[in-house]
């Protein structure tokens, strides 16, 4: 949780006051709010770990691909995870370097591969390539621009390594397989690289699932990686640079994280000395990890309303309805993810607290943030916090609510913002779809 209280009790993002933020008519809610200081400061936290060995620290654009935050990682020395041509076109107008750009995904378009291919004078660092049959795809589309393809295998150690699969933080079988190269068709794969002059082998990948709150499945991933580089080297090494031990590093959602993001860096790198392979340089791809404790989703509350609780009619159910949904928050209803809702005023932290189950405005049973201890004369204005991540990136006009609001804070200023409608779908094309 990066939002803090100040002396007098006031819940604060980057040295901003956010209930003056929500009072701001300006402003107002549901807002996003992130603090850049913070985001910039922890990667470049991350960064120290590596201490000096070559890496590249790539952030997966997906968990929070606005303008402002692409560009404050990308001075504080971060590369691009991206996994579409929107967001490999986002990351180049933030100036990250097409160096320092990799690309993901199972099903990129041939127009997405050959905009990959296309930037910068070599291309961008490497295609993350997930499948055999992509292999040729990639090869053709880089003869059709008389260039070499920098590529990666992304390997899915998951299916060989049983050791892997009982982890709870693996996503269900048949989504891992949707994912990356299975380890035994690696001799395969490689085959058909070597068929293509097209293509240059860069490195080796994988990703093996996310909110790891433990290094263990990480670090043997990465284990498996370096070891079939060494076994590589000598037949197929020549392009060889890195290995990529993807991202998945666990934020503290409440219940705890034992771990920080540079632990499984820390632990990375001893296992690559260890076997010797300092030569080569160590990517991760951290996406939650850099975002989600820096942002946090404003929100007023609109009404509350009591029901009978169950058969026990003495008892009543606590509804607080706020402004934001689901819409504006998808990892509640997606995933029964839970988010810590608090009151940014500090007189409401100080009264009697009873348990309000919080919900949204959007017509759907799941638009529930669960239930959270909040005071007795409900609050205001609160804050879901550690929204950072994967919240504004997966909002929606779903119910026909506009887009949320973000704001952008840097040492107590506001320095750039989003508004809350953004541009409405229907504006550029009135004649075919009149209001
Ligand atoms: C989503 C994703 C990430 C980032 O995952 P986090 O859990 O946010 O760190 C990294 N790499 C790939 C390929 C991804 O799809």
């Amino acid at each position: 949780m990066a939002a803090l209280r100040s002396e007098t009790g006031q819940l604060e993002l980057g040295g901003k006051d956010l209930a003056s933020l929500a009072a701001d008519e300006t402003v107002g809610t549901p807002t996003y709010v992130y603090d850049l200081g913070a985001i910039a400061q922890g990667a470049r936290a991350l960064r120290e770990a590596f201490e000096g060995a070559p890496h590249l620290v790539a952030y997966a654009v997906k968990a929070n691909s606005a303008g402002p935050i692409v560009r404050a990682l990308r001075e504080a020395g971060c590369g691009a995870d991206v996994v579409s041509g929107g967001e490999l076109g986002l990351a180049l107008a933030c100036g990250v370097s097409p160096e320092e750009i990799l690309f993901s995904g199972v099903a990129k378009l041939d127009r997405e591969i050959d905009a990959a291919v296309a930037a910068g004078p070599l291309g961008i660092g490497a295609i993350q390539v997930e499948s055999i049959e992509e292999l040729p795809r990639v090869a053709a589309r880089a003869r059709v621009a008389g260039r070499r393809a920098r590529i990666s295998l992304r390997l899915n150690p998951a299916a060989s390594l049983e050791s892997l699969s009982t982890h709870s933080h693996i996503a269900t079988g048949h989504d891992d397989a949707k994912f990356g190269i299975p380890k035994d068709d690696l001799p395969a794969a490689l085959a058909v690289v070597a068929s293509f002059p097209e293509l240059a082998l860069t490195g080796l990948s994988s990703h093996i699932g996310s909110q790891f709150t433990s290094t263990n499945a990480y670090v043997d991933a990465a284990r498996t990686l370096f070891e079939l580089v060494a076994a590589l080297r000598p037949s197929h090494g020549k392009d060889l640079r890195f290995v990529d031990s993807g991202g998945g590093f666990g934020v503290d959602y409440g219940d705890g994280c034992p771990v920080a993001p540079s632990d499984f860096v820390r632990q990375v790198r001893a296992v690559q000395r260890s076997l010797r392979l300092d030569d080569l340089a160590l990517y991760v791809e951290p996406g939650r990890a850099l975002v989600a404790p820096h942002g946090v989703l404003l929100a007023s509350v609109i009404q509350h309303k009591l029901t009978p609780q169950g058969s026990i009619v003495a008892a009543r159910q606590r509804w607080l309805m706020i402004d934001a949904g689901m819409n504006d928050l998808l990892r509640p209803a997606l995933y029964q993810a839970r988010h810590r809702i608090v009151s940014v005023r500090a007189e409401a932290e100080a009264s009697q607290s009873v348990p309000w189950r919080v919900v949204g405005p959007v017509c759907e049973s799941s638009d529930d943030f669960g239930v959270h201890e909040l005071p007795l004369e409900p609050p205001r204005v609160v804050a879901v916090l550690d929204a950072g991540a994967y919240g504004y990136t997966m909002a929606s006009r779903y119910n026909g609510r506009p887009m949320p609001a973000e704001v952008f804070v840097r040492d107590g200023q506001v320095v750039a913002s989003r508004a809350r409608d953004g541009e409405s779908v229907w504006v550029a094309d009135r004649e075919a779809f009149p209001p």
